[in-house]
């Protein structure tokens, strides 16, 4: 390593977040550890120690050699130049925007091209590949075929519904998760709005609260109705109201969504096909009849599509759920993704769980209002469930 790619690596390991500078640490720990017995030689008293958070804290002198410091940066150019091994296509590269059986609509070149899978993508289609995605398409004859899936920059994944251990992707790649609920008809369920917030979250993407049908209530209902939001506000989410059926919120929609990518999820019939078609009435989407409506087989979204309304944005229209499972969560993952708690303060027990612990913060911060009841008896069925 020349003393220019040390000094480029150590400004790279400045700017990675501490969780990720912590896996490097404790991976380069187990490897120089693995090479010292190999080699027969005798671990040194420890140069580093790994303190509880993240930064490391030196506590004895520095080795000239194989330092943990130097482990760490040759650990750091492996895994970029195994990155970016892989980041070199092998065919031109385009995008997912609907799948069928075997099959999917990629736009390669702003050309639509149907494409079918290859085999081991279509053996496990529902976590292979997901409309967002980025896809090698390989030309063979009058055949184009999807070869490979590159490496995704944020998901949306559930369980499948009938088989829980299998990831089921919703959708791959999108900037922005628009959760979508209705006021009334059907009624808004916060803990679906508490779920999707944790996947959206874990899956890297950011999430927008729609409040759709807010024509249905009289003003003070709404306002009503609307106090179940309030949580969400404290949490940094944007909340927009809108009335698909009168163009209220749709500016303001199309200018969060402006120039990126985003999905829209939600309970059928809560208006989501009707939301994208007052944004872009020439998408002509269609409308599920709302007396038939939420969920029982007359729905008319049964597939993502992604939509293209101009100017860089591009929205892909999911079919509505019935609920939403959390795929692979953790019991102490959990509290990460209720940001609140954080702020709650200190708890007894460095490991406490919120539930049965004495002085415990979280527990005090519900009891004086600090932390809304709803979302922490969200967050206790959650757990239950795990
Ligand atoms: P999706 O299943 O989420 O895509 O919902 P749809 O867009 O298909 O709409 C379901 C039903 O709700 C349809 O009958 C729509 O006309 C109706 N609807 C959608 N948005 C609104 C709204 O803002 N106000 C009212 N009153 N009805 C709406
Ligand atoms: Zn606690």
């Amino acid at each position: 390593m020349t003393k220019e790619e040390k000094k480029t690596l150590e400004k790279r390991l400045a700017s990675l977040d501490s969780n990720e500078r912590n896996r490097l640490l404790k991976r380069a720990a187990q490897m120089r550890k693995l090479a010292q017995r190999k080699n027969g030689t005798r671990p040194r008293r420890a140069y580093l120690a790994l303190a509880e958070d993240d930064e490391p804290e030196e506590i004895g002198i520095r080795q000239p050699q194989s330092s943990l410091h130097d482990w760490v940066l040759k650990l750091l150019q492996d895994e970029e130049s195994g990155e970016a091994a892989a980041s070199t296509p092998r065919h031109p590269v385009g995008t997912v925007i609907a799948i069928g059986p075997r099959s999917a609509e990629v736009v390669l070149d702003g050309k639509m091209l149907t494409c079918l899978l290859s085999k081991e993508i279509a053996e496990r289609q529902q976590s292979e590949i997901a409309v967002g995605d980025e896809v090698e398409v390989l030309r063979r004859g009058d055949d184009a075929i999807v070869e490979n899936v590159r490496p995704r920059r944020t998901r949306l994944s559930r369980p499948d519904p009938h088989v829980a251990a299998q990831e089921r992707v919703i959708v791959a790649n999108v900037d922005v998760v628009v959760v979508v609920v209705s006021v009334v008809s059907p009624p808004l369920h916060p803990r679906l709005i508490d779920r999707y917030l944790i996947a959206i979250r874990r899956g890297g993407a950011q999430a927008v609260l729609c409040i759709n049908k807010t024509d249905l209530l009289e003003p003070a209902a709404l306002e009503a109705e609307l106090e179940a939001i309030r949580p969400y506000l404290g949490l940094g989410v944007p909340v927009i109201r809108c009335s698909a059926s009168q163009g209220i919120g749709k500016e303001e929609l199309r200018q969060a969504l402006a120039g990126k990518v985003s999905a829209f999820v939600g309970h059928s019939g809560v208006g989501k096909s009707s939301l994208l078609n007052s944004m872009k009435p020439d998408l002509d989407l269609e409308v599920g009849d709302v007396s038939q409506g939420y969920g029982r087989g007359t729905h008319t979204t049964t597939r993502s599509t992604m939509w293209d309304l101009g100017d860089g944005t591009r929205v892909i229209d999911t079919p509505g759920v019935r609920s939403f499972g959390l795929w692979k969560l953790t019991a102490e993952e959990l509290p990460w993704y209720f940001p609140e708690f954080g702020e709650a303060g200190r708890c007894k027990f460095r490991d406490c769980g919120h539930t049965h612990e004495p002085t415990c913060a979280v527990k005090s911060a519900v009891e004086d209002g600090r932390i809304s009841r709803d979302r922490y008896e969200t967050y206790l069925r959650i757990l239950e469930s795990l």
